[in-house]
């Protein structure tokens, strides 16, 4: 057992405290599909939504290694709970990464007062340096024309950082990130239908009509959204999914345990069969070796170090990890784990958004190729 300072022992105690409450909570939430406010002012009244804030804007000011303990306790509730964690933890960094005093002043005390934020980068039509949605300068002010998807808690969120094309280069589109609130003019959200799983995290489709936004929302300066997105967030980001990953395994792995040890046939429990014991052994071998790979990714972030492989190699494993450990509980449940009568229903289906967020399996790939036919092995 690792040694965690104090304030992640506290924090933990605080997240075991609400732990009743938030499953109860996530049991509503799955039933009406819709964003859990309850859950989110319960995490958010706890301080749990502001742990890696840096402290002059009122939060924590958390490393890696102390925070994803505490992230790891919340995110085995549910999906949906660990993705109002995840998002509150994580988004803050575009604007305290690149953002004008002004726009910190005017942004981060709305966020650690409980407000929320999304950002905007999937399209229907392409995304990244592929994006078809633009924004045209005129005047002091700048058009936003296009389409967004899969954008999680924009209807909620008093804020939008979205990332349009404002110029193009040999590599494709060049992004800016403009932070668009709610009711503007013209940004029409219209929220998607219901997912597979983390049933109660929204998902909204925005459509862009001639968005109309001061010279002054340009987050950092004209062009910088690709640093903006690849350098703020989502390295750690890859490595919070990752985490998410981590504690559905972790979930998944202590719902199957105890199942085999109480589910008895032939006169014996399941626990005692080889089959099963071979399951038990291989999923705790995937656990021990996301929680080392995650532990050591933290540790080089704390220290400064780039992550890029490592975050993208981390997210690869948990979201593999998340499905192999969550498929192999499913099977030791037997029929009854099909049933929603049984928790294990719930983690398999919110394993699967883990296959999207922040990237594909197949995008960490390219990523790792990338940085190790470029640098060597780092890790
Ligand atoms: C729960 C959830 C929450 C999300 N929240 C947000 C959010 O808040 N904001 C946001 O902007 N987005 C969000 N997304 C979107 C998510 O980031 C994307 O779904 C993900 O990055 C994949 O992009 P895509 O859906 O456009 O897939 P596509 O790019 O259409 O890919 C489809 C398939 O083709 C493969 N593929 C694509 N391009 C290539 C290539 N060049 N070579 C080989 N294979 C390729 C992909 O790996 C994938 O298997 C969310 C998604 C989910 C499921």
């Amino acid at each position: 057992v690792r040694p965690l300072s104090e304030r992640t022992e506290h924090y933990r105690r605080v997240a075991a405290e609400i732990a009743p409450e938030l499953e109860r909570l996530a049991d509503e939430t799955e039933q009406h599909d819709e964003f859990p406010w309850e859950a989110f002012h319960l995490l958010n009244d706890h301080g749990l939504m502001k742990l890696t804030l840096p402290k002059e804007w009122g939060g924590e000011g958390m490393s890696a290694t102390d925070y994803f303990p505490v992230y790891l306790d919340v995110a085995k509730v549910s999906g949906a709970i660990r993705m109002l964690i995840h998002g509150q933890n994580g988004i803050w960094r575009m604007i305290e990464g690149f953002g004008s005093d002004a726009q910190k002043n005017e942004w981060l005390p709305k966020q650690v007062a409980g407000a929320v934020f999304a950002g905007a980068i999937t399209e229907p039509g392409g995304t990244g340096r592929g994006m078809t949605t633009t924004a045209t300068r005129d005047g002091d002010e700048w058009v936003i024309n296009g389409e967004k998807q899969l954008i999680s808690f924009a209807g909620e969120a008093i804020l939008t950082h979205v990332f349009a094309a404002t110029g193009r280069d040999e590599a494709g589109a060049v992004l800016t990130c403009f932070l668009v609130p709610k009711d503007v003019p013209g940004q029409i959200m219209t929220r998607m239908p219901p997912s597979m799983g983390c049933r109660g995290s929204t998902h909204y489709h925005i459509r862009y009509d001639n968005v109309r936004v001061p010279h002054s929302s340009i987050l950092g300066k004209q062009g910088d959204g690709l640093e903006i997105a690849l350098r703020t967030m989502l390295d750690i980001s890859r490595i919070s999914i990752a985490y998410a990953g981590l504690a559905i395994s972790q979930r998944a792995f202590e719902l199957a345990v105890d199942f085999a040890k109480n589910r008895v046939t032939l006169g014996k429990p399941i626990a005692s069969r080889q089959a099963i014991r071979l399951s038990i052994a291989e999923m705790a071998t995937d656990l021990y070796a996301l929680d080392s790979a995650l532990h050591d990714a933290c540790r080089r972030f704390d220290a400064g170090e780039s992550i890029i492989a490592e975050a993208a190699a981390t997210k690869l494993l948990g979201l593999e990890t998340a499905g192999r450990v969550t498929d192999r509980a499913l099977r030791i449940h037997g029929g009854v784990g099909y049933l929603e009568s049984h928790k294990i229903e719930r983690h398999y289906r919110d394993a699967r958004a883990l296959w999207f967020e922040e990237g594909t399996a197949e995008i960490q790939k390219f990523v790792i190729a990338e940085q190790v036919l470029q640098h060597g092995l780092t890790f």
